[in-house]
Formats: C-alpha cells, structure tokens, sequence
C-alpha cells in the first residue's frame, strides 16, 4: 500500500502494555459462556475461541498482571500502531463521505490497542479471540502481535509486506461497525437469540461476509481518494480471506469441515465478497442488503 503522508487517526486508545489493571480470571463455564458471548455479540475473529478457552481451563485461569511498568515497544510494533492509525483514519474519511453521499452521518468508533488482555463492554476480552468489535462501546480491540501471527501461522502468499491484508482485517472490523450503525447488527444479534444454533451460525456467516464485503468497497474507495492499492495488494487480501475461511481453518486443524458449524463463511464465500466490495463499492444497494439477513 501507499500510505506516505497519510493522517493518523487521532480516535485511537493506546492501552498497550497496561494490563488490565486487576489481576484477572478467565476459566470456567462461565468463561466460555462470557467468551462465547463476546465473540457472539461482536463478531470476534479468527480464534478458535472454545478450543482456547477449554486449553485456558486445563491449565487453570490465566493471570494477567497489573500493568505499572513502562513496556518498551519495538521499532517494528510502533509501525504498526502508525499503520493501524493511518488505516482507521482512512475508513474516517470514506465512511464519512460515503455516509454523508446516502444522506446517513457516520460517527467514529474508537481503536483499542492493547496487549493480552482488556476489559470491553462487552466483557473480557484477549488476544487469543484475535481482533474483535464491540457493538456496546463501539469500539475496536487489536493486539497487534495479531499480524505477526498472521505472517506466521496462516501460511500467507506474499512474502514481502502484508499491509493490505492487515487493513482488510481492520476494515473488516469497522465493517462491523457500519453494520452496528445501519442496524444490522442489532437485528441480526436479535434474530440470533432466538434460533438454534445452527440457525445462529447461518446468521453469523451473513454478518462476517458483510463485514468482508465493506471492507472491499472502503478498499475501493480509499483507492479512489487515495491511490492507496500497489501490485499485488488486492491478491495478498484475496490471499488472506481464503485462508481465514472457515473450511481452510476447521480442514487445518482436525483434517475435515463441519459446514454446520461455520461462523465466518467459507474460502470461497469470503474471497467472492471482499473482491466484489473491492471491485464495485457498492456498499449501500440491495447487493447485500438487512433483507437478506431474514
Ligand atoms: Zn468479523
């Protein structure tokens, strides 16, 4: 990506390093209900969140220490603070203009860095659940060691810079957001509630393709503004999305899919939707519209 000269966003609240500020217990049952609900209420991603917390269990509750000393970040995690701050203030400047265009005022959610571990509104939240939002403080969470492990463990294409395919997952998150102020969110969590599980799954899939989906048409768009995408950053995002399907994650870790138990959508779903946000901005037709939610 190009981002030289690019502004910050200043909606940003940089917790890095301070612990929760009590020591903290997450184990239980009602540490995987409380887990379950966060990522249920915001679409947290990418971490197997039971599997971690049945782990979390077996080895007791994990502690997590008062911050009060001063953590010293590396050259390499404050560029991506930067980057993080550059990439949200350029959803600022699309999603208010595209807001604004359909008659709609967009307000900010606010950026949570954070290391390990940190309270939301929505519970506790760690860096094992990867990046979440939380529609009841609008806000997003990222522990930015969240890319590192991207590069390391998803077995990514590119072996140069992953830039885009990290703005697609904080675009994803804000893509959240817009749901939660279109309110899309709010109705589909409504719906949620009241299926079955696999109805609720089904569900789920709808809320993370759109999420994927408005990632694309902010892409689209702060490359119209910008000239933000280089070669190869659209193929390392599409790269991305198929290796955070559902399939590609349950076939890597047990050998095979439970299609009945997908949350995110599969490889092909979420490549087909964050390409065509990208390739038609097309954020607010009946493309993908509340209707289809029913
Ligand atoms: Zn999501």
């Amino acid at each position: 990506m190009r981002l030289t000269g690019r502004r910050e966003s200043n909606n940003v609240d940089d917790r890095r390093g301070m612990g929760m500020g009590t020591k903290a217990g997450i184990g239980g049952i009602g540490g995987i209900i409380l887990i379950a609900l966060i990522t249920f209420l915001s679409g947290g991603d990418m971490g197997d969140v039971v599997n971690n917390v049945l782990q979390q269990e077996l080895q007791g509750p994990t502690e997590v220490q008062t911050g009060g000393q001063q953590h010293q970040f590396s050259a390499e995690e404050e560029k991506l603070a930067n980057f993080s701050k550059q990439i949200l203030a350029g959803t600022e400047d699309v999603w208010t203009e595209q807001f604004q265009l359909h008659g709609m005022r967009y307000q900010y959610p606010t950026l949570v860095l954070y290391t390990g571990a940190v309270q939301t509104a929505c519970g506790d939240g760690s860096a094992a659940m990867g990046p979440f939002y939380c529609s009841a403080d609008q806000r997003l969470y990222l522990d930015l060691s969240f890319f590192s492990g991207m590069r390391k463990d998803l077995g990514l294409k590119a072996k140069g810079d992953l830039d885009f395919a990290y703005a697609y997952v904080i675009a994803h998150e804000v893509g959240h957001h817009v749901e939660y102020l279109r309110g899309i969110l709010g109705e589909c969590h409504a719906k949620m509630a009241r299926v079955n599980k696999e109805e609720a799954n089904k569900l789920s899939v709808k809320l993370e393709l759109l999420a994927d989906y408005y990632a694309g048409c902010w892409a689209h768009y702060d490359n119209e503004k910008y000239q933000s995408l280089t070669d190869g950053d659209i193929e390392e995002a599409i790269d991305c999305a198929e290796k955070i399907g559902d399939n590609y994650l349950q076939k890597k870790a047990r050998g095979y899919a439970m299609p009945e138990t997908f949350t995110h959508g599969t490889s092909e779903q979420r490549m087909y939707w964050l390409k065509k946000g990208i390739e038609t901005g097309d954020w607010n037709t009946t493309t993908f519209s509340p209707s289809d939610l029913d």
